[in-house]
């Protein structure tokens, strides 16, 4: 549908250097005559848009190559180059630390055991560390830092990058982790809850084409993710998308930790599953335990996690006749394995309207363990990249 004339005019204006830079990152490239084109500008308009640009090395020059003969005409592409974004997702046990690209391409990733319950200080100085090691092998310091991510495993207030009464982070209640990087780069530093990168990373990478999504990670916990309209749908508090507290009405004698009983979390989690083993005699501490077990092809395992998958499904069911999502993608360490899919997807279809599952598909996560990291580079980026934060920049730059 063409935009009636009247309303390009009062938005060309308001049209600068950001915006361009949107439209040149969406392409492989394009030329000053194209975006004089798609923008409406003055040509005089664009050769001042694209020189702040060029100024501040967000795009770079070079010839397409000539294919009807002639002199190829100047593209201006997207420099992705022109910086970093450091990215952590923080697990209870482990996390995984990443240094991207402004294209949110990963250039070194490293993953390692770390307790998030030590504590703020001691867990951001090792982050810290290492991404001070990340940078050193790429040859880049924190003058080339353009933004931080993390993800937490709890709830967080986005707007303060506060952790809020995360259950399994003691001293993390209101801590700043924004503030905490402060004094160390010159940087905007952006907090999430980890289940929500790992739905902007899906969606991200695979899902772009698809405006509602919903990202289920079975881990430890049972958490998730809800991507509403193509953004991050957070929630009054930060708390949408909690479905490991939704009571399962057959179970309301197990007892979980959120002081509630007959949880899916208590029932289904990670943490549950490797508990139930080990009273079976079985040699599981934690969600790894019960994946590596599941994968040995241990058959109560294996009976055991589809099972749990089955519930699941029951809640998801639920999910999907009041979300209506195009897709749900199950992800976490013991959401990947075959058989708590084939369970979810199971009962999922069974139990939803079939107007809602017409279209609906259930998947495993394609990212697995790199959705974090992914999501929260594209947080960053989309943050930092802006056009409302570029053109501040190069308005500050030439002020
Ligand atoms: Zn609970």
């Amino acid at each position: 549908m063409a935009v009636p004339k009247d309303n390009l005019e009062r938005t060309t204006p308001l049209m600068g250097a950001g915006s361009v830079l949107r439209l040149i990152r969406d392409t492989e490239g394009m030329t000053r005559s194209d975006l004089a084109r798609v923008t409406g500008l003055a040509r005089s308009t664009v050769a001042q848009r694209v020189d702040a640009l060029l100024a501040h090395e967000l795009v770079y020059e070079g010839r397409a190559s000539a294919s009807t003969g002639g002199r190829p005409p100047i593209l201006l592409t997207f420099n992705h180059r022109a910086g970093v974004v450091l990215v952590a997702d923080l697990g209870a046990t482990h996390s995984r630390l990443a240094a991207s690209d402004l294209a949110g391409t990963p250039l070194a990733e490293e993953a390692f055991d770390l307790d998030i319950a030590a504590g703020p200080e001691r867990v951001l100085q090792m982050v810290h560390e290492h991404f001070i090691a990340l940078l050193a092998a790429l040859d880049r310091s924190a003058n080339d830092v353009r933004g931080i991510g993390v993800g937490v495993p709890g709830p967080v207030a986005f707007h303060l990058g506060q952790p809020v009464k995360p259950p399994i982070m003691p001293g993390w209640n209101g801590f700043s982790i924004p503030d905490w990087f402060a004094s160390r780069y010159d940087a905007p530093v952006l907090v999430d809850n980890d289940v929500n990168i790992m739905a902007l990373g899906e969606h991200w990478a695979n899902w772009r084409g698809t405006d509602h999504l919903m990202f289920i990670k079975v881990g430890t916990g049972i958490g998730c993710g809800i991507v509403a309209g193509g953004m991050i749908h957070r929630g009054a508090q930060g708390a949408a998308g909690d479905i490991g507290h939704i009571r399962l009405a057959a179970h309301g004698e197990t007892l979980c930790r959120c002081g509630n009983a007959g949880c899916l979390e208590a029932v289904a989690g990670g943490e549950a599953l490797a508990h139930r083993l080990a009273e079976a005699g079985l040699d599981a501490a934690n969600s790894r335990d019960v994946v590596r077990l599941v994968r040995a092809g241990d058959a109560t395992a294996v009976r055991m996690v589809r099972e749990a998958g089955r519930l699941i499904g029951e809640v998801l069911a639920g999910c999907v006749n009041f979300f209506n999502p195009g897709v749900i993608v199950i992800g976490g360490d013991v959401g990947q394995t075959t058989d708590v899919l084939a369970g979810a997807r199971e009962v999922t279809i069974q139990r939803s309207l079939p107007l809602a599952t017409g279209d609906l598909d259930i998947v495993a996560s394609r990212l697995g363990d790199r959705a974090g990291v992914v999501g929260a580079a594209i947080m960053v980026i989309e943050h930092v990249l802006a056009p409302e934060a570029v053109d501040k920049v190069v308005q500050g730059a030439a002020a």
